[in-house]
């Protein structure tokens, strides 16, 4: 017999989760307004509202914390990070941040200028927050296939390099401050970016003199994909990988919470010392100091840990091997997701899971209360509710799909609790023929609103 697949790590410390009733569910989202971010955690059995920060950290990370030195400036834990991102991506120069948007905020105060054009594949919210609030604009040069959810491909969150190029031809280098890539690609469900892909865009960046920053938040798990499926990787270890990988890159900025294991942290790599020293004025401003930049001794010393394990294959086949376990219970039991599970989430068809609800009274967000009111499972809504009204016309923007992110935290919850989760997503589905109406806006704030927004039953 075959010895079945099983995780790398044992579990040392555990965190008690409770379950609810029905009816005390029922209560609960009505006094959350049917916003599931209004729901306290203990409310919530299953919380697969983001994979951000949530991780359960290693026994090695909790001992580095105790080594922390919290030295205001030059403190060992910011050189124990410094050599784990020289060894582990190959950058020499870096500032810490608090966490990813940060690391945005204080190379773009550098870099980007009104008027300016940022290509990339499906730049992450904050990525194009911070873009457009400094009256730039982001284009999405993502492949088609990324827009297709029943279409199977391995690296369905590519570039599609012709769309790159006529955005490179098209605008002067001047007006480009640099191509962003987004690996693993999160807006398009957690999808890989090929070593293949990445070496094009390199070529087209050095062929337009364009620089090509990493928003290198799930970097690890695209190194994962590309081992597996893409000729010529499956016999290289995932730190070689990651090193060709970011050899590409300029600069790279990361969210710290995904793929380095942390509850909070982030940073942004540079080759360009000159780039550095007008970046530190901002993170000194936005920040702190440069030896830490909103992050204490102890975090960069989890930090450095968590980056040097979340590289390794063994860690990275049983995180995967989670989202890919979920996605295969749900394909057992018919429930529409976006395929193929992408690296860190499973993103529901809500659209083909409740086929009776209006688009108009929020397809996935009624899916996300009927899922917590199923087993109390929390997910998140990716549909209208964040799509957010035209800032003209302020009409709601339906976007192309309407799904209901699973995001599974790193090294948290056991396959059963996946089985959980798949039952519920059925049952829910098995009611579809029920399930006739949903929520209306109560009161909504301008931008953003998903956060805060408080909605009440149609019917
Ligand atoms: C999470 C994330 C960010 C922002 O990072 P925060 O730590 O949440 O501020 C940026 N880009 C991508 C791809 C992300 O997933």
């Amino acid at each position: 017999m075959n010895i079945p697949f099983a995780e790398s790590y044992k579990i040392k410390m555990v965190e008690p989760i409770r379950k609810s009733t029905k009816e005390e569910r029922l209560q609960w989202i009505k006094d959350a307004r049917y916003n599931l971010f209004n729901l306290k955690s203990d409310y919530v059995y299953i919380d697969l509202l983001t994979d951000s920060g949530t991780g359960a950290m290693s026994e090695q990370q909790w001992s580095a914390l105790m080594l922390g030195d919290e030295s205001y400036a030059g403190a060992r834990s910011y050189y124990n990070m410094k050599n784990a991102l020289k060894n582990i991506l190959g950058f020499d120069y870096f500032l810490p941040t608090h966490q990813g948007r940060a690391a945005e905020n204080v190379l773009f105060s550098v870099l980007v200028k009104e008027g300016n054009i940022v290509p990339g594949n499906s730049h992450f919210d904050t990525t194009k927050g911070h873009i457009e609030f400094r009256k730039a604009h982001a284009v999405d040069c993502t492949i088609d296939e990324a827009f297709d959810p029943q279409l199977e491909h391995p690296f369905k969150g590519n570039v599609d390099l012709n769309k790159l190029e006529k955005v490179l031809k098209e605008n002067p280098k001047e007006q480009i401050p640099f191509i962003v890539l987004t690996i693993t690609n999160n807006t398009a469900g957690g999808q890989p970016v090929s070593m293949e892909n990445i070496r094009g865009v390199s070529a087209l960046a050095k062929k337009y003199d364009v620089k090509l920053l990493f928003d290198s938040a799930r970097f690890a798990e695209n190194a994962y994909f590309i081992k597996i499926r893409e000729e010529g990787y499956a016999n290289k270890t995932i730190k070689e990988i990651v090193l060709e990988m970011f050899q590409h890159a300029d600069l790279a900025t990361m969210s710290s919470k995904k793929d380095a294991i942390v509850n909070m942290g982030g940073f942004v790599c540079f080759r360009d010392e000159e780039l550095l020293k007008k970046a530190s004025t901002f993170n000194i401003m936005f920040e702190g100091y440069i030896t830490y930049g909103g992050m204490s001794g102890r975090d960069m010393n989890a930090l450095a840990v968590g980056l040097d394990e979340g590289t390794e294959f063994d860690y990275l086949e049983t995180r995967i091997k989670q989202v890919e376990y979920l996605g295969s219970k749900l394909a057992e039991y018919g429930v529409p997701f976006q395929r193929p599970a992408g690296g860190h989430a499973i993103f529901l068809d809500a659209t083909k899971i409740l086929p009776n609800v209006p688009k108009e009274e929020y397809i996935a967000q009624t899916l996300g209360v009927e899922l917590y009111l199923e087993a109390g499972i929390r997910g998140v809504e990716i549909g209208t509710l964040l799509a957010d009204r035209d800032p003209d016309t302020r009409e709601n923007r339906y976007p192309k799909l309407e799904l209901l992110r699973l995001a599974v935290p790193r090294r948290v919850y056991t396959n059963n609790h996946m089985d959980v989760v798949a039952a519920a997503a059925k049952n829910v589905y098995d009611r579809r023929n029920e399930i006739t109406s949903g929520y209306k806006i109560i009161t909504e704030a301008p931008i953003m609103r998903h956060f805060t927004v408080e909605l009440d039953r149609v019917k």
